[in-house]
């Protein structure tokens, strides 16, 4: 019968060993352990280190809450992506009590202050004067906690905590509309989206990441102010449309943009994809338009933005290439991977996105139609086209293509196999050959050179070329 006894005691010497094998320490002497008590580490989080701040606002007699989005997301049990503070404290009394922060250029009195590593923002209970150009107040009155939540855009985002007690503050109804999963403009939703543009494509952002309703009145307002859209910047577009194609919703939020007339303002290649219908045995779902949803709904929650953009944008150019081939008595989108590679490279160009985004997402548009004919390539092609670092993006757009359309899974599972064959060694292993090995051939530098390492590159990768001496063999032979 099993007894607890020895079972235990063996324990007990077993961590009594590891332990003196890690940093145990005794003295010679006494015999006594003098080694330090383990260092216990609290790390300080974000939210530790706002609430540091707001209680040192408040022993100075200020009134000091959490603000906005960081109530909301604790609210919802989500991460805050940071926290903000909004105060009875004026800027001035905000930086005496926090000497060396910095105040945010574009917008008075906030103050950035970096504690534990950690930056929050913290700015006095304020309320906008007018808005002259529809992106940002003229001047800034110092006011009450009521009238700085009722400046802010959302309900959902006009609540306030105080941190101590964890109590919300609530003087727009934000709580319910959290509960209810609503998005709602504070006050007169029209007049908010004029005073400011930006909050147009804000409520689509939000909509889509936390997946709420919008509310009737505050969705008309958007479509009536779509328009307005024009007088915000490209970079502030893009960071507001990056963020909700990231998202688990992306679909549904490409859907809203295109409803409310934003996507119009922006992006408008997108609406030609809708009503381009495509040959039904290709493509039993519909038209390009749900086809790019449908994708974009079957990509993981947490795709990469490349992916995202590469999907969405993968046939745009689908519409303008559509011709229909009377003999086959089909339609047919000729180049509309080439073609489609140039308006991506235009959209985000546009959109003021980083070079390398454009660059890859161009690179994956343009050879999202190579995947039909990996089967067929030879072992070398195939190896250079798994070697692009896009590559494992690249399938996975392969992979909700098919998905999306006609189901097929056969160049996926190749494309697997193939990765797993290739796994043991470099796809594209450095060469055998090199240039200097040309001169000492006695051929002078030129495009031959170029086409002679390549040929013996390609020999290497389809696996007759192993050792450096047959490749100077091969080189002598080719060069003749
Ligand atoms: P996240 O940080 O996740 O994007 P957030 O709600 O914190 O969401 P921020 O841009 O950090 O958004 O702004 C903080 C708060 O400032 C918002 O919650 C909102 O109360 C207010 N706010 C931000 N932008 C606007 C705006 N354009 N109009 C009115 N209020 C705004
Ligand atoms: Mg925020």
């Amino acid at each position: 019968m099993p007894t607890g006894g020895p079972r235990g005691s063996d324990r007990a010497a077993e961590t009594k060993s590891s332990s003196a094998g890690t940093c145990q320490q005794t003295s010679p002497r006494s015999g006594i352990d003098l080694s330090p008590a383990p260092l216990q580490f609290f790390p300080v989080t974000a939210r530790d280190a706002a609430a540091d701040l707001a209680a040192r606002l408040s022993r100075a007699g200020h009134t000091a809450y959490f603000a906005g989005g960081c109530v909301r997301d604790r609210l919802l049990g989500r991460e805050p992506k940071d926290y903000d503070i909004a105060t009875s404290a004026t800027p001035r009394q905000i930086l005496e009590l926090f000497p060396g922060s910095n105040e945010v250029g574009a917008h008075f009195g906030v103050i950035i202050v970096r504690h534990h590593g950690f930056h929050t923002e913290i700015a006095t209970f304020r309320t906008d004067g007018s808005y002259g150009d529809g992106r940002r107040p003229d001047s800034v009155e110092f006011s009450t906690p009521e009238e700085d939540a009722r400046r802010r855009d959302f309900t959902i985002n006009g609540l306030f905590e105080d941190p101590p007690s964890g109590e919300i503050i609530d003087y727009v109804g934000g709580r319910s509309d959290l509960q209810a999963k609503t998005l709602r403009a504070i006050g007169e939703a029209a007049d908010r989206f004029e005073e400011d543009a930006l909050r147009l494509l804000r409520a689509i952002r939000f909509a889509t990441t936390l997946d709420f309703d919008i509310e009737p009145t505050t969705w008309q307002a958007i479509v009536l102010h779509a328009e307005g859209l024009r007088r915000i910047s490209p970079e502030r577009i893009r960071d507001e449309f990056s963020r909700l194609i990231v998202a688990p919703k992306r679909a549904r939020g490409l859907e809203l943009l295109v409803d409310s007339g934003l996507a119009k303002v922006f992006f408008p290649e997108v609406l030609d994809l809708i009503g381009c219908d495509q040959p039904p045995e290709w493509h039993p779902e519909g038209d390009v338009y749900i086809h790019t949803r449908i994708m974009l709904d079957l990509l993981p929650d947490d795709a990469p933005l490349e992916l995202c953009l590469s999907v969405l944008l993968h046939d745009i150019a689908k519409p303008p290439t559509r011709t229909f081939d009377e003999g086959a008595d089909r339609i047919r989108f000729n180049g509309h991977d080439a073609l489609g590679a140039r308006m991506a490279h235009d959209i985000l160009r546009r959109l003021k996105y980083p070079n390398q985004v454009i660059e890859d997402v161009e690179f994956m548009v343009s050879r999202h139609m190579q995947f039909m004919n990996v089967q067929q390539m030879r072992t070398a092609k195939l190896k250079r086209f798994m070697a692009a670092p896009t590559f494992p993006l690249e399938l996975e757009l392969h992979r909700v293509d098919c998905a999306s359309s006609n189901g097929f899974t056969d160049n996926l599972e190749f494309l697997i196999e193939k990765g797993e064959e290739f796994a043991s060694e470099p796809l594209v292993p450095p060469p055998l050959v090199n240039g200097r090995d040309l001169i000492d051939l006695g051929l002078k530098p030129g495009p031959r050179f170029k086409e002679l390492l390549e040929a013996a590159q390609t020999e290497q990768l389809e696996g007759r070329l192993t050792t450096r001496e047959a490749a100077l063999d091969w080189l002598r032979e080719a060069a003749r």
